[in-house]
C-alpha cells in the first residue's frame, strides 16, 4: 500500500509554505524506529502569520458564509475523508504506530464528526427573552473569532473531528498545532479540506515544537479561544498563558478511569470491554479504563479470565494489525517501562502478553501487563501510566467502590457493570467523571455524546451539541421600541 506523505510545510491562508526559519523535524515510525518523513518546524512568526490569516478569513468569504453553507463545506470534507480512508489510515498507522484497523476506525470517526457537525450547522439558535413592556430581547450565538487548537499524538484525527470541525461549523477560523510526533494526518486533513472548498484562512496548520509553536499560539494576543488536549501539566501552562489575554480555554486532559464490576455483572459481556479499554492504542488513551475494580464475590473468577486473555495479547507492528502496536516513542517506552519495573519488583504482575517476533528491535514495544491486588493509593493505581498497563483492585461494598473510584486527582470517564438498576442510577450520580457508562465502556466513541473531565482531567466539553456552545459566545440584544 502506498500513501502520500505530506511535504514538510505549513498551511497559511490556503497556501503551503516552508516554515519561517526553513527548519524541519524528523518524523519517526514507532513500529520500526525509522525516520520516514519530515515536518516543518514552525516558529512564533509562523503563528503570527497563521493568526493573521485566520483573522482575515473572518473578515472575508468565510466570515460571510451562511451557517448552512458552512455545513455543506463540512459535509463535502466528510465525504472526501471517507473516500481517502485507505490513505489516511495507513498514514496514521505509520505515524502513531496504531494497528491499521484502529486507524481506519479513527478515519471513520473523523468523518462522523464532519457529518454530525455539518448537520448541526443551522440548528444552533438564539432565543427571545420576555422582558419589560416596550422591549424586544433576543440572543445571538456568535463565533469566538480565531480559535487555537493544540492537540496530542494519540488520536489526531478524532481530536481534529471533535475540536477543529466543531469550531469551524460555528464560524470560527482555526489555527491547528498538531503534536510533534504525529502531525501527518493533520496536514493531510487540511489538504482534503482545502480541496473540498474550505475557504483560505479558515483553517491554518503550523507544525513544530510545543514549547515554540504551542506556546506562541496559547499566549497569542489575537487568539480568542484555545482548545487543548494533552497532559495535565501542559494544560495548566496553556490556561495560564491564555489567562494573560483573558481568553477562554477548553482543557481535555488525562485520566485514571475506573471500570467497576459488581458481583451481579454479566462477566462474559464485560470481559472484552475490560480488556480493550486498557489496551486500545497501546493504553495511550486519555479515557483508558486503567483501573479495574472488582467486587470480592467475583474477584478471583474474573481475574482468572483477565489473566487468560492478557496472556494471548500481542504487541506488534501497526501495519500487521496485532492486538496493539508500539508506544509512540522511546521516551514514552522508558516512562511506561519504569512503571512495569515497579510492579515487577513488588510482585504485582499477574499476567503479561507478548511482543510479536516480527516486531523490529528499534520499535517501542512493551508487553500488555496486568497488575493485581494493588492498593488504591499505590502509585500504579494513582498515576496515569499511558501504556498498556492496568491495575486490578478488589472491593467489598458499593460505598467502597465509589470511594476508590473517586479517589484520584482525575475524573474523565467511568464504567459500571451491574444488573441492579437502582445501583446503576446511584453510581451514575456518585461518580466524579464527565461520562459514566453503564454496562458498556466508551459507547463506541459516540460523536454525539458530550465529553470532557472534572478535576485534573480538565474542563469544558467537546463532542455533541455541547461543543458548539463552547465554540461560540452569546450576545444579548435588547431593543427598546416603546
Ligand atoms: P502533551 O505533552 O501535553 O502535548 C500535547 C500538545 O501540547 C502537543 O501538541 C505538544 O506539542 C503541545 N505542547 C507541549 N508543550 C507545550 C507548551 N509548553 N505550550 C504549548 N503547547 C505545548 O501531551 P502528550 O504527551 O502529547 O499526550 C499525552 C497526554 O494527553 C496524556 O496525559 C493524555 O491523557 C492526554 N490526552 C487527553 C485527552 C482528552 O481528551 N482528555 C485526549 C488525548 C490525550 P509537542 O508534541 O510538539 O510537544
Ligand atoms: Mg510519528
Amino acid at each position: 500500500m502506498t500513501f502520500r506523505i505530506p511535504a514538510p510545510q505549513i498551511l497559511i491562508d490556503g497556501q503551503w509554505r516552508d516554515a519561517d526559519a526553513g527548519q524541519t523535524l524528523p518524523v519517526e515510525d514507532p513500529s520500526s524506529g525509522e525516520t520516514f518523513a519530515h515536518i516543518a518546524a514552525g516558529t512564533a512568526r509562523d503563528v503570527d502569520a497563521a493568526v493573521a490569516a485566520a483573522r482575515a478569513a473572518l473578515a472575508g468569504e468565510w466570515g460571510a458564509m451562511p451557517a448552512f453553507e458552512r455545513g455543506r463545506v463540512l459535509a463535502r470534507i466528510g465525504h472526501a475523508v471517507l473516500e481517502q480512508i485507505d490513505d489516511l489510515a495507513h498514514l496514521e498507522a505509520r505515524d502513531v504506530g496504531k494497528p491499521l484497523k484502529q486507524a481506519r476506525a479513527d478515519v471513520v470517526a473523523l468523518a462522523r464528526y464532519l457529518e454530525f457537525y455539518a448537520g448541526a450547522a443551522d440548528k444552533i439558535h438564539g432565543e427571545t427573552i420576555p422582558f419589560q413592556a416596550g422591549y424586544t430581547v433576543y440572543t445571538l450565538r456568535e463565533p469566538h473569532g480565531v480559535t487555537g487548537h493544540i492537540i496530542p499524538w494519540n488520536y489526531p484525527m478524532q481530536i481534529i473531528g471533535r475540536s477543529v470541525t466543531a469550531a469551524l461549523v460555528m464560524g470560527n477560523a482555526a489555527v491547528l498545532k498538531p503534536a510533534e510526533q504525529a502531525s501527518l494526518t493533520s496536514m493531510a486533513f487540511a489538504r482534503i479540506a482545502t480541496e473540498a472548498g474550505l475557504p483560505a484562512g479558515a483553517l491554518n496548520v503550523v507544525t513544530g515544537l510545543g514549547a515554540v509553536v504551542g506556546a506562541a499560539l496559547a499566549g497569542h494576543r489575537d487568539v480568542n479561544h484555545v482548545s487543548f488536549t494533552g497532559s495535565t501539566g501542559v494544560g495548566v501552562e496553556i490556561q495560564k498563558a491564555a489567562a494573560d489575554n483573558a481568553v477562554p480555554v477548553t482543557l481535555e486532559l488525562g485520566g485514571k478511569s475506573p471500570q467497576i464490576v459488581f458481583d451481579d455483572a454479566d462477566l462474559d459481556k464485560a470481559l472484552p470491554f475490560l480488556v480493550n479499554a486498557g489496551i486500545q492504542n497501546a493504553g495511550q488513551t486519555c479515557s483508558a479504563g486503567s483501573r479495574i475494580l472488582i467486587q470480592r464475590g467475583v474477584h478471583d473468577r474474573l481475574l482468572a479470565k483477565l489473566v487468560e486473555r492478557y496472556q494471548t495479547l500481542t504487541a506488534g507492528p501497526a501495519l500487521a494489525d496485532h492486538d496493539l502496536g508500539p508506544l509512540i516513542s522511546a521516551k514514552q517506552k522508558a516512562m511506561v517501562s519504569a512503571y512495569l519495573e515497579l510492579g515487577r519488583q513488588e510482585g504485582l504482575i499477574v499476567a503479561e502478553g507478548r511482543v510479536s517476533p516480527d516486531a523490529p528491535a528499534d520499535g517501542h514495544y512493551v508487553p500488555p501487563t496486568l497488575f493485581a491486588n494493588v492498593t488504591p493509593d499505590h502509585r500504579l493505581a494513582q498515576e496515569e501510566i499511558f501504556g498498556p498497563a492496568v491495575v486490578v483492585i478488589p472491593f467489598d461494598t458499593e460505598d467502597e467502590a465509589v470511594a476508590i473510584a473517586n479517589g484520584t486527582a482525575f475524573g474523565l470517564v467511568a464504567g459500571v457493570w451491574t444488573a441492579d438498576g437502582g445501583r446503576q442510577m446511584r453510581m451514575a450520580k456518585r461518580l466524579h467523571a464527565g461520562q459514566v457508562f453503564l454496562n458498556n465502556y466508551g459507547a463506541a466513541g459516540g460523536v454525539e455524546l458530550p465529553f470532557g473531565g472534572v478535576g485534573k482531567s480538565g474542563h469544558g466539553r467537546e463532542k455533541g451539541f455541547e461543543a458548539l456552545y463552547g465554540f461560540s459566545t452569546l450576545k444579548t440584544v435588547a431593543a427598546h421600541h416603546g
